[in-house]
């Protein structure tokens, strides 16, 4: 048995945002665009999106799980659903823990809020690289630079705009990337698509995008050296160098890349998958298991390897309609697999995983093995509590002290 997904097309992700600002929609519109593969050709406009979607609700899992995953180019993404509690609660922190990236969706009428700065500080806490998404473009009032401003003085982020929009409120047709140097319309063609197609900037923008890139391009370069001495000395900036140092500085967090779109309007959804995949790390990147040996007290650490011994962490139990109680799982290292017999280092009991689940947006898959960095869910674990690390027999670590929640897990750039 082995990976059919490459650790280092994975991704852990959340969704936060303040209350209305449109998590339910990007996260809802995400689970569709990487669902939509099979449906293509059937889907024509946003109705189609909506009958997808109650559709996939009527099959009770969507965002109603812990843990949703779904692939958008050959890679898997695990969203795990970040509550939206304004305080830090235990709940919370440990979401915020099992994440290696957070999509930070802002209203682009209303801005930083309140209670997005409360978030914002959790994951500051925890480590987790950001994206921006300032969603709600088509509305009265929208401003994105205004937000861009409002990102770096209340948030004291440094956000980097990767697009700047074409049109604005009702008249948001399109955005133009940085990056590439292209425009992206959203006509009917490419709002539902997966697949879509950049063209070139109409002339009348050219100026605002010279203007825009020159912004973005100084704020990277600030962040690497290389890059700096290629844009000082007048050179020709590839694509995939200017991609790369900005996934860089997104995961040590020098800088929070900042997207635009409307998720009601099914606008701009596509990119900022794109952006998930190309900025947030894998595990391999960020995460080093960091625990300590119950007995001795010794402190234990290792990569995120397969073939270490297992070591994950219970971080949500769920009571699912169908299956029962499920506990999802984040594996920090080794393997697990349905049927074998594991210690739960932080209560001494030993226990046999029963099936082991993976909860797509439409299907709940049955999988044999989950390896190091996934995110999966375990079915018939009668003594796990949240927070609990299960582990392989011949090595007990326990990943979450009994002092919760100082962190035990660290982030290794
Ligand atoms: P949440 O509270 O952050 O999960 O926000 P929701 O996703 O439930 O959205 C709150 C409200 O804003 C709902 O009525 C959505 O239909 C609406 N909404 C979400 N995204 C957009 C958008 O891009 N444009 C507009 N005009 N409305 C939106």
């Amino acid at each position: 048995m082995s990976r059919t997904v490459p650790i280092s097309r994975q991704r852990n992700i959340g969704i936060m945002a303040h209350i209305d600002a449109g998590k339910t929609t990007t996260t809802e519109r995400i689970l569709f665009y990487t669902g939509v593969s099979h449906k293509i050709g059937e889907v024509h406009d946003g109705q189609a999106v909506m009958d997808w979607m109650v559709q996939e609700q009527e099959r009770g899992i969507t965002i109603t799980s812990a843990a949703t995953t779904c692939t958008w180019k050959d890679h898997r993404i695990n969203i795990i659903d970040t509550p939206g509690h304004v305080d830090f609660t235990v709940e919370v922190e440990r979401s915020l823990r099992v994440l290696d990236g957070a999509v930070a969706v802002f209203c682009a009428v209303a801005g930083v809020e309140p209670q997005s700065e409360t978030v914002w500080r959790q994951a500051d806490r925890y480590k987790v690289p950001r994206l921006a998404f300032v969603n709600k473009m088509d509305r009265t009032g929208a401003d994105f630079f205004r937000v861009l401003e409002m990102i770096k003085e209340r948030l004291k982020a440094k956000p980097v705009p990767l697009q700047i929009p074409i049109g604005s409120e009702e008249n948001f047709n399109g955005i133009i990337d940085l990056i590439q140097g292209k425009a992206l319309f959203f006509d009917d063609g490419t709002i539902v698509a997966k697949e879509y197609a950049f063209v070139d900037i109409p002339d009348e923008y050219i100026d605002e995008y010279e203007t825009w890139r020159q912004v973005m391009l100084e704020a990277v370069a600030e962040e690497d050296e290389e890059l700096l001495e290629k844009y000082l000395g007048g050179e020709e900036l590839d694509p995939e160098a200017i991609i790369n140092a900005v996934r860089l500085a997104t995961i040590s967090m020098k800088i929070c890349p900042v997207l635009c779109g409307s998720a009601f309007k099914n606008k701009g959804v596509q990119p900022l998958l794109d952006s998930i995949v190309s900025y947030f790390p894998s595990p391999l990147d960020v995460t080093v298991m960091k625990g300590v040996d119950p007995q001795s007290g010794e402190e234990i650490s290792s990569p995120c390897d397969d073939d270490l011994p297992l070591s994950a962490l219970t971080f949500k139990l769920a009571n699912d309609p169908y299956v029962g109680h499920l506990a999802f799982l984040r594996i920090y290292s080794g393997r697990i697999e349905s049927g074998m017999t594991v210690i739960n280092a932080t209560n001494g009991k030993k226990e046999r995983v029963g099936r082991l689940l993976r909860m797509h947006a439409n299907k709940r898959e049955d999988i044999k093995e989950a390896y190091a960095g996934d995110i999966v869910a375990a079915v018939g674990l009668k003594h796990a509590s949240t927070g609990d690390t299960l582990c392989a027999t011949d090595r007990v670590v326990m990943l979450e002290s009994m002092d919760f929640p100082e962190p035990v897990i660290e982030v290794a750039i």
